[in-house]
């Protein structure tokens, strides 16, 4: 469906007189029969020329020749073949000129595989075998390795998560080259080393890329980073297993042996958001707190944890320990779990019979600290020992506990 309305955004140049090929990824992926998220076209239309020919278009980066052309609410992006001009910082080209030659656009692209380009009658542009490797499985870089790498140092980075997610090799040439070049992902924004991290992480062999940053040593400019690839590495093929990247890290920063402190500080180095930090930390304060590898999850106990996290950060937790220590997914384990916590009389200290005002009245006390230890204490005792949810049976406990802590 989509593919067929890119194929009209290629009719149209074409009529008018321009070339216009799909290519990149997309080109890619159909030869390997894999899903196609985005679809690229490159055409030696100028800009302005493909605006005038779809007025429908989003003017995503006109300096750098990309018009992207909407149809039926599908944005494709459509880029003047172009070459790059000398780069500056390691990453982005002083410079773009636009070429009327395919083949000179082609060059400027990372890897043989992402360098090809097809035509509407599925003819293939490929100068630099790219087939080829895609049928040895091998990610090669275009040109002369180093140069390629020094000029942007993500595609070290890029070299990596490809040959995870697609279980690829790396070229020994290119490989080489990554092993010298390695030192300037330094000079590369955070962001965007941490979405080639999740790709990574979210490819089908996570274990392939954490292997490769080891070996090519591309974290040695950070040592916290480095520390994490290298001891948990070993069992990074267990990602699979999980659905979210946050418990992806997790069971990486647990793998690796981080505490919570280790954990806070990796996800600020790569200014993950608030969220995705506390989710991480909250996982791994815990497993940390459990040390679930001493026992199988159905042996730990469940209940206190439960209830301080609720059964939503349960089940990924759960998700968790299973994936490290358990071949096998269990879902009578899940089950039983979620009864445990669909049993429990009382799930917060909201649903208690007596709120913290009742406490302060009843035992003649100024507010403090001690109201919420009190109502923690409570709240665990009516869940999970049955204690009776009654003001009567609460209050004559917090006197009980209040007594034994003023002694
Ligand atoms: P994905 O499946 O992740 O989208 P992709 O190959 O389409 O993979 P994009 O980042 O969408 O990757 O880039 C589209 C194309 O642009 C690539 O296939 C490649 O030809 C080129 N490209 C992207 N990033 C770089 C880069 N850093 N250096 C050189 N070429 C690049
Ligand atoms: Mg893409």
């Amino acid at each position: 469906m989509r593919k067929e309305l890119a194929i009209t955004v290629l009719q149209t140049l074409e009529t008018n007189g321009f070339e216009a090929y799909f290519v990149g990824g997309c080109v890619r992926d159909w030869l390997l029969g894999r899903p196609v998220h985005d679809i690229d076209i490159c055409t030696n239309a100028h800009p302005g020329d493909v605006i005038r020919l779809f007025p429908d278009h989003v003017p995503t980066g006109i300096k750098h020749g990309t018009v992207s052309v909407k149809k039926d609410g599908y944005l494709f992006e459509v880029t003047t073949y172009r070459t790059e001009g000398k780069y500056e910082d390691y990453r982005r080209p002083s410079d773009v000129q636009f070429v009327n030659e395919l083949r000179l656009d082609l060059e400027r692209r990372d890897f043989t595989m992402n360098a090809m380009a097809m035509d509407l009658q599925n003819e293939l542009e490929d100068p630099f075998n790219g087939r080829g490797d895609l049928s040895e499985r091998l990610v090669r870089a275009v040109g002369v390795p180093a140069e390629r790498f020094q000029e942007d140092a993500l595609r070290l980075l890029r070299a990596v998560r490809f040959a995870a997610q697609l279980g690829f090799a790396i070229e020994p040439k290119t490989l080489a080259a990554m092993k010298v070049t390695a030192p300037y992902l330094s000079h590369i924004a955070v962001e965007r080393v941490r979405e080639e991290l999740n790709k990574t992480l979210d490819s089908q062999a996570p274990q392939t890329g954490c292997r490769l940053l080891i070996e090519t040593k591309l974290f040695a400019y950070s040592p916290l980073l480095e520390r994490l690839f290298e001891q948990a590495g070993a069992q990074a093929w267990r990602l699979v297993q999980l659905g979210s990247l946050s418990q992806k890290w997790s069971m990486l920063f647990y793998a690796a042996d981080f505490d919570e402190e280790a954990t806070r500080q990796v996800c600020a180095q790569l200014r993950m958001s608030k969220r995705e930090t506390e989710a991480i930390s909250t996982f791994v304060g815990i497993l940390e707190r459990i040390n679930p590898e001493w026992d199988a999850p159905h042996e730990l106990e469940w209940g206190p944890i439960l209830l301080e996290v609720g059964w939503d950060t349960c089940r990924e937790l759960a998700q968790i320990i299973q994936a490290c220590w358990w071949t096998k997914h269990d879902e009578q384990f899940f089950e039983s779990l979620q009864m445990e916590y669909e049993k429990m009389p009382v799930k917060s200290v909201k649903e208690l019979a007596v709120t913290g005002l009742d406490l302060q009245v009843a035992l003649q006390k100024k507010p403090g600290e001690w109201i919420w230890r009190v109502l923690n204490s409570l709240l665990s005792q009516t869940a999970l020992h049955g204690l009776p949810n009654t003001q009567e049976a609460l209050i004559e406990v917090a006197k009980k506990e209040v007594a034994r802590d003023e002694h």
